[in-house]
């Protein structure tokens, strides 16, 4: 059969030698093998001890901002949402009532904003299509879980905390 590159190679179907049937050579070629990879440099790292130095421009985990005096930025405008190219995030918008103006930025807020991060491809463009800088990408990544729902991240997740709870 016609190959489309020229990196098949035939297998050999010949018999074995006497020699090949002792196994040995073939024993030390992989021994050999195994010893010359005891030696070169691990592409792996032993996480979580060692964590890999990311690009600069890596992105990560979306974080939820908030102004300078801890009010959530995210106007529910949607712009993110329709900018995935995943559909990866939703929410449900709210007005803001009187006396909440210490904790929503305008008068529209998210109240429940969601990013799936298993349909996340981590381009960053509801990062660049928001208008109020209330979702950016930051340099962690989502950790691991044993359950799909686990990788649903609300609010309460992604919002970063008030710097006014900690005065
Ligand atoms: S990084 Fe890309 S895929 Fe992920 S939520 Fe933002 S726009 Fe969607
Ligand atoms: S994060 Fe930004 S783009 Fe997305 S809904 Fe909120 S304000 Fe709009």
């Amino acid at each position: 059969m016609q190959t489309l590159t020229n990196r098949a190679k035939p297998v050999d179907r010949s018999p074995m030698t006497p020699m090949e049937k002792l196994y040995i050579p073939g024993i030390a070629k992989g021994m050999w093998i195994t010893l010359k990879h005891l030696f070169r440099r691990k592409a792996t790292v032993s996480f979580p001890e060692k964590k890999r130095q990311f690009s600069p421009v890596f992105r990560g985990l979306h974080v939820l901002n908030r102004d300078e005096e801890g009010r959530e930025r995210c106007t529910a405008c949607g712009l993110c949402a329709v900018a995935c190219p995943a559909e990866a995030i939703t929410m449900e918008a709210a007005e803001r009532k009187p006396g909440e103006e210490h904790l929503y930025r305008e008068e529209k807020y998210a109240a429940r904003y969601e990013i799936n991060m298993l349909r996340c491809i981590f381009c960053g463009f509801c990062e660049e299509a928001c208008p109020k800088d209330a979702v950016y990408m930051s340099e962690t990544f989502p950790p691991a879980d044993y359950q799909r729902k686990g990788f649903i991240y609300g609010k309460q997740d992604l919002l970063i905390p008030n710097p006014k709870d900690n005065k």
